[in-house]
């Protein structure tokens, strides 16, 4: 078991925030998951799990438990007819498996270039992006069910997919291992969203998987801080999604206001509420900021502090309700939860 102990949370979290984890242990297959469980309970602590820590905002005052940092690799590729099913270690970067998809001309996971984070954590909160998110290409994940000691695969349509969203979020004693995805060898480009349409007005290459990654990664590289500088998890909220008379309310008040009809309502970008309605974007209380490229971007500098981070997450919140009667949600999880 690779075991290292007292490791600070800020390095291991690209918003570079939080305290001492008194264990870390790399899982690089099931048995090291075993081991790690096993280690926690014999020490009474409890443990949580990590992949990349792109999505979680960890606590200044660290987590006296034992953080299970998931490094499984290898990716399998079974073919069968026109469909072929890429099965993936849940430490292996998500992004190489959008590379390997495209590399293999499959097509169904290309709009979600340059996520970051691993294949594992992808399925706990159904990534998406540019029109595209998992749930839609997600076959079964296999989880070490640590109540039980069980191996279980869960099949699609039992992972409680919603936007943003998946039973993985609510039942973390679920440790997902390996993710599997069948993708398409025929496919379409899907290019609704306003980006990639003007990337296909501009004249980009948008003919294949790999054309599409490649122009995704090149549109997001602007929406996004760069993670080598600047400490960020992407979208801090969730984008609203409001009932039809609230829209139609808001866009009394405001104007057009942009929609998706969605299950349950419509979602209204949040960018549209934080930049257009509230002029909020790169608005910046102490070392925090809004992204000026992208008002829904949380941008922690110099080494803000999660308790930093938490306050200025709250004032945005609290703004957005006093000006628009609307409860944003948070997409960063807290670590641990
Ligand atoms: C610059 C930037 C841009 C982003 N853009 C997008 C985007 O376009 N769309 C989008 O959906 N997200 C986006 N994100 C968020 C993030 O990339 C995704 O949520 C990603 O899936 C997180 O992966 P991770 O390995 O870093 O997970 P972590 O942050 O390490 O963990 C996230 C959660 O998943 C749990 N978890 C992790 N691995 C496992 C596992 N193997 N088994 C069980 N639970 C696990 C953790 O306990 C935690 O609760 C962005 C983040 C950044 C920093």
């Amino acid at each position: 078991m690779i075991l290292r102990e007292n490791i600070l949370l800020k390095d291991l979290t690209t918003l570079r925030a939080g305290g001492a984890a008194r264990y870390v242990v790399e899982c690089t297959d099931e048995a090291s998951v075993r081991e790690a469980v096993a280690f926690a309970k014999e020490k009474d602590l409890p443990f949580a799990v990590l992949g990349q820590g792109s999505n979680v905002l960890a606590s200044d005052e660290g987590f006296p438990g034992v953080v299970l940092l998931m490094n499984i690799q290898g990716i399998e590729t079974k073919v069968e007819g026109d469909k072929v099913t890429l099965v993936s270690g849940s430490g292996v970067s998500w992004d190489s498996l959008v590379r390997e998809a495209a590399q293999k001309n499959l097509w169904g996971i290309e709009n979600l270039a340059g996520i970051p984070g691993t294949v594992g954590a992808a399925p706990v909160q159904n990534i998406g992006a540019y029109g595209m998110e998992i749930k839609e290409t997600l076959a079964w994940v296999e989880v070490l069910n640590t109540k039980t000691g069980n191996i279980e695969y869960i099949q699609n349509a039992d992972c409680g997919f919603g936007y943003r969203d998946s039973r993985f979020k609510h039942e973390p004693w679920l440790v997902i291992l390996r993710a599997a995805f069948t993708l398409s060898v025929k496919g379409e480009p899907r290019i609704g969203y306003a980006d990639l349409a003007r990337c296909k007005d501009e004249g980009v290459d948008l003919s294949s998987p790999l054309a599409i990654g490649e122009a995704v990664r090149t549109v997001r590289s602007k929406k996004f801080p760069d993670l080598a500088v600047e400490g960020t998890a992407g979208s801090f909220f969730k984008n609203p999604i409001v009932s039809h008379e609230k829209h139609a309310e808001l866009a009394q008040r405001y104007g057009a206001v942009p929609s998706f009809p969605v299950e349950g309502g419509i979602k209204i970008p949040l960018a549209f509420i934080l930049d257009r309605v509230l002029g909020l974007r790169g608005h910046s209380e102490g070392k925090v900021s809004l992204f000026g490229n992208q008002p829904l971007v949380l941008v922690a500098h110099d080494s803000a502090s999660a308790k930093e981070i938490d306050a200025f997450a709250h004032s945005i919140a609290k703004k957005v309700f006093v000006e628009t009667g609307i409860d944003i949600e948070r997409e960063v999880r807290h670590f641990p939860a």
